[in-house]
């Protein structure tokens, strides 16, 4: 695989506490990979490391072919961040403000630059200190797509975005793939990562708990079935296949893996079907079977979200 980023084994901790336990990742060049987990995984200290903000305790860190924590200054010419809680700077303007993160990078797209603003419906005259969460995200994400950059690190860029804004964001990052960006993008919106994502990593607790295409993970969860029956079946032990089957009259309904459903299909067409559901599991289903109550891959220290972030 030509990979942007490979991360082996990463290991991180703050003092006495280990946020990332050997963590892997891989993003292929010219893809879109969800980084997908909930507050407190480890999405962010994995992002500041790979922007060479942190360093790594141990493991393999590489990005666009460098290491992050040496080759900081040349790496940013050729990627761009954008947060989700973006700070600028308060006595310039938006406009001035995506001049100056384009020229840090390699320079930027003028004609994208003023598709992006209109797109995004930003007004550009405002100062830093005057805009909103979602319009400092904005100049932000208009910085990051007019650059002349291989790589995009979105980390929850669109928290403070409303729904309209969230569909130019997802059309606009589209567009960047057909471009041959590749991108990195961390969130918790799990429909925004289903839309957008060529592959997508879940992390829990500091690992990547799984990894692949929507479709191979789809793959390794079941498949729900709801059938109505022309004739029904005596018992629902006839259905044996169905995991969790219920069986109402002719109404049927259960669950099968993945590489099972032709054969469940065939079974039940034994009993001639009137009409069929048959739903391949959501990237939510998917995401609740890793961080579904009691269901810890890391002891105790891995309840979700109940790592309070200390105060800087
Ligand atoms: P995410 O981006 O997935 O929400 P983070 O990478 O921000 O997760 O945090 C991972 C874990 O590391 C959390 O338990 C968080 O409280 C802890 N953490 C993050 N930053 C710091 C810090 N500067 N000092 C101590 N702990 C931190």
């Amino acid at each position: 695989m030509d990979s942007v980023i490979t991360v082996e084994g990463l290991v991180k901790s703050y003092g006495s506490f280990t946020a990332l336990h050997g963590l892997d990742l891989q993003v292929a060049r010219g893809e879109v990979h969800g980084f997908l987990g909930p507050n407190g995984a480890g999405k962010s200290t994995t992002i500041r490391v790979l922007l060479g903000l942190l360093r790594a305790d141990a493991g393999r860190v590489e990005v666009l072919g460098g290491d992050p924590w040496h080759d900081v200054v040349e790496l940013h010419r050729r990627l761009a961040y954008v947060p989700g809680d973006v700070s600028l700077w308060p006595a310039l303007t938006g406009g001035e403000a995506i001049d100056l993160l384009g020229n840090l990078r390699g320079g930027l797209d003028e004609t994208r630059r003023a598709h992006l603003i209109e797109r995004f419906e930003l007004d550009t005259t405002k100062r830093g200190r005057q805009y909103s969460k979602g319009n400092k995200q904005k100049v932000a994400l208009v910085a990051a797509l007019c650059s002349d950059v291989e790589l995009l690190i979105l980390d929850e860029p669109t928290s403070g975005l409303d729904p309209l804004m969230e569909m130019v964001f997802q059309e606009e990052i589209e567009a960047e793939k057909a471009r041959g960006r590749s991108v990195l993008l961390s969130s918790h919106i799990l429909s925004e990562a289903e839309a957008l994502a060529d592959r997508v990593s879940i992390i829990r607790d500091g690992v990547v708990v799984e990894t692949g295409t929507l479709d191979q993970l789809r793959h390794r969860t079941r498949t729900q079935v709801r059938a109505t029956l022309e004739r029904a079946p005596h018992t629902v032990e006839e259905l044996a296949l169905l995991e969790d089957a219920h069986l109402d009259g002719t109404h049927v309904s259960g669950a099968v893996e993945a590489d099972r459903v032709g054969e469940a299909m065939a079974l039940l067409g034994r009993y001639g079907i009137t009409s069929l559901t048959v739903s391949p599991p959501s990237l939510e289903d998917l995401f609740l079977r890793h961080y579904g109550e009691g269901n810890s891959v890391a002891g105790d220290a891995g309840h979700v979200g109940r790592h309070a972030k200390p105060e800087a």
